[in-house]
């Protein structure tokens, strides 16, 4: 089974905002829907979606300000979709990291290909080329699965849970570097989630529970010592 793409709107204009959901959830998406940039920034944290598409002007803030906030915990493409056709939002929008946009009025076909490119250009830069060919990563018993979400160890399912495939999946994916206790706390919990470190060390042990031989003497995540993580290198 193929996990459906998440996308999420955020669009204080109803009309826009289901013409967008209508097409979306029609082509085999999964749409979540947020009318201002308060529950837009909720949803985008606590359902980490594929993509967001973003509404530059919302009734509570300025869709800049989600763009600064998102992009300090995930690089999930972000496309602007506003009325504003300045040249000057769009760049600053482009700035502070959003990959794209489409200017209001767009139509169906617009939309589906901007959503395909972003989700594509998520795929090939954040996976490095070896993992993108097979969407899994292995290093000897250990099976990291990106399509499926799912975490395998001698082929048997390790069940980890949501959060602890996440970071499993995050480390797997930049195997062999070391990511910081901030960067998974952010990545996993989101930039309203907790700064301690102490949630990330109690998934850390269950996930070596589930996945190392010996947790007191792990072969895939080694700790480095008050910076974080790091997954061996793969096969
Ligand atoms: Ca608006």
């Amino acid at each position: 089974m193929t996990v459906k793409p998440k996308i999420l709107i955020i669009e204080d204009e109803p009309n826009i905002s289901s013409f967008m959901s209508t097409i979306l959830a029609s082509n085999n998406f999964t749409v979540l829907r947020a009318s201002n940039g308060a529950d837009g920034l909720m949803l985008a944290s606590s359902h980490c979606p594929d993509v967001i598409l973003l509404d530059l002007g919302l009734p509570d803030m300025d869709g800049k300000q989600i763009i600064r906030s998102v992009r300090q915990w995930s690089q999930l493409p972000i496309i602007v979709v506003s009325a504003r056709n300045q040249e000057y939002d769009k760049v600053e929008a482009l700035d502070l990291g959003a990959d794209d946009y489409v200017t209001k009025p767009f139509g169906t076909s617009e939309l589906l290909a901007r959503v395909r490119t972003a989700l594509r250009h998520a795929r090939s830069s954040s996976i490095d080329s070896t993992v993108a060919q097979t969407g899994r990563f292995t290093a000897g018993p250990l099976t990291v699965d990106f399509d499926k979400r799912r975490a395998y160890i001698h082929g048997e399912d390790a069940r980890l849970t949501q959060n602890e495939f996440r970071i499993v999946a995050l480390l797997a994916r930049h195997a062999g570097r070391v990511l910081t206790y901030d960067m998974l706390l952010k990545a996993v919990w989101g930039p309203n989630g907790s700064s301690d470190n102490q949630i990330l060390r109690v998934n850390m042990a269950n996930i070596r529970r589930k996945i190392e031989e010996n947790p007191g003497e792990p072969k895939f995540i080694f700790t480095e010592m008050g910076v974080g993580y790091r997954m061996v290198e793969g096969d």
